[in-house]
Parts: structure tokens; sequence; C-alpha cells
């Protein structure tokens, strides 16, 4: 395994082209009482279509690094390339799920969804067939002509994951997406999003503070130290897919948490 915290460079990446290349990257955050480190130079390359998670104690700057990645913030140094470019500013390339629901309170689901195809040129029937693509694989057909104060936090989550899929990014970060649901929603909101995830094998990187989530839906597992943050550790999640909820009462499942839970909580010590 290569040393936390130097690009990881296999020769499966080698060979991808396409890969999210993350490189140095720090920040300094400037406060009125003097510069706040967020950030330690941190460094991963990220294959074209695996899943990331990204686990790491509360203020370690994983929102910061996911945002640099997004082009929504700038870094102090180092740099993010995308298919051997560096990026310096957010693009269609990249889409963004946030914890906080960031639907248009007074557009429909359908058109919230569709909402990045307009601006993008695409013509209304284009829009509503993608639309409805997505609406089914979310499981919320039947509800295009909803407004979002008509729906759950959770299938308001959904519709958000939809509207970034429907974009087609090549590249979506997700930032605690399912932070704010209770148990047993972020638990269906897993599956939702694995399947989902199955059909288009987007690139993902997810931020979570739930070690279970972070091993059931990730190909790689990266945990972070306390702030300011930098990899501490990298683990391949061995588990086929497509995964189901069973897997997380399998012994292979516990030891990989709980092998992970140790290092966080370690980390989570620190950060208090
Ligand atoms: P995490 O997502 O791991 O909880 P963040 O990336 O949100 O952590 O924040 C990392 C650190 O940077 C925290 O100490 C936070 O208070 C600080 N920070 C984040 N954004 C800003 C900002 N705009 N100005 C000053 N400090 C910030």
């Amino acid at each position: 395994m290569p040393e936390p915290n130097t690009p990881i460079s296999t020769s499966a990446n080698a060979a991808n082209g396409n890969r999210l290349s993350i490189e140095n990257v720090a920040k300094d955050f400037m406060s009125k009482n003097g510069p706040v480190a967020a950030l330690q130079e941190t460094s991963l390359v990220v294959s074209e279509g695996e899943f990331v998670t990204i686990l790491g104690p509360s203020g370690c700057g994983k929102s910061t690094l996911l945002r640099i990645i997004g082009g929504l913030e700038q870094a102090t140094s180092g740099r993010v390339a995308f298919k051997g470019k560096v990026l310096s500013g957010p693009g269609s390339d990249r889409g963004m799920v946030f914890q906080s629901y960031t639907l248009f309170p007074w557009l429909t689901v359908q058109d919230n969804i569709s909402f990045g195809l307009e601006l993008k040129g695409a013509g209304k029937k284009q829009r509503a067939e993608i639309a409805h693509y997505y609406l089914e694989l979310i499981g919320l057909e039947g509800f295009e002509n909803h407004y979002p104060i008509q729906l759950s936090g959770g299938m308001k989550q959904r519709v958000a994951i939809a509207r970034a899929l429907a974009n087609d990014p090549e590249i979506l970060l997700m930032d605690e997406p399912f932070g704010a649901l209770d148990a047993q929603t972020r638990l269906i909101m897993q599956e939702v999003l694995l399947k989902a995830w199955e059909g288009s094998r987007k690139t993902i990187l997810f931020v979570t503070h739930d070690v279970d989530e972070s091993v059931f839906l990730g190909d790689t597992v990266y945990v972070m130290t306390a702030r300011p943050g930098k990899i501490k550790k990298m683990m391949h999640v061995p588990f086929e897919r497509p995964r189901r909820y069973e897997l997380k009462h399998t012994k292979a499942f516990f030891e990989m948490t709980q092998e992970l839970l140790d290092q966080i909580r370690e980390e989570s010590f620190k950060a208090l």
C-alpha cells in the first residue's frame, strides 16, 4: 500500500487518462485572528468510475477539499487536475450534492431535475424524457408535478441526486448528502444511490463521518486526520458489487468497519 498522502499511482491509474488528480492541495482560511489551517498538503488520485469515500472527524477539512475540487474554493497551494488539465473553477464536468437540500422551491420536481438540461439547451421533450428516466431510477415516478415543500427530506435528497446525475457530470462530489436524514431513511438512500450509480458508474467522491456508509458505498475509503486534515489511511473495499444491505451483517464488513472506527476515534479525540 502506498504511503498515505503521496500521489497514488497504480498501473490501472496510470493507464486511466480520465483520472482526477489532487496534488499537494492545502488550504488556509484568513480570519480576524490570522490564518486558520483547514487542510494540510493532501494528494490522491481517483480513477474514472471509482467510488471514493472520505472519512474524517468534524472540522478536519473534508468539505474544504471537496469544495476545492468543485472549484468553489481556491487552494492556498497545490492543484487539482482532471484528464491532465488543471482545474481553475467550477465546471459542468463536476456536479455537487450537499447535505442541505438545495432544490429550487418554486420549481416542480421535474423542473428541478431538468433545470441544468435547460441551461445546456436541451429541448422540452428531451428534458422530460431524461427527467422521467431519473425519476424512475430514484423511485419517485408520480411525483413529477410536486413542489419541494411537499416532499420529505429523503425525497428531496433523491431529487437532488437525480438532478446532479441528469446533468451528466463526469465527477459527482457529495458532501455528507445523507447527514440530515434519519437513520432508516439514510440506509434506504445508500441503496438508492448505489442503484443509480450502478447504472452510470460516475466517478464519485463522497464525504461522510459514518464508517458503515463509507465501506458500504466505496471502492476506496480515505481516512483523514484531525484538523488541519490530511490523508492518514487508505483502504480498498474488497466486497463485490452490486452490494446489498445484508453485507452489513457479515463478519468481513464488521472487521473492516472496526478497523476504520479505531482510526477515526483516535482522530476525533485529537479534534476534541
Ligand atoms: P469538515 O467538512 O471536515 O467538517 P471543513 O472543511 O468545513 O471541515 O472546515 C475545516 C476547517 O476550516 C474548520 O476548522 C472550519 O472552521 C474552517 N473553515 C471552513 N470554512 C471556513 C471559512 N470560510 N473561513 C474560515 N474558516 C473556515
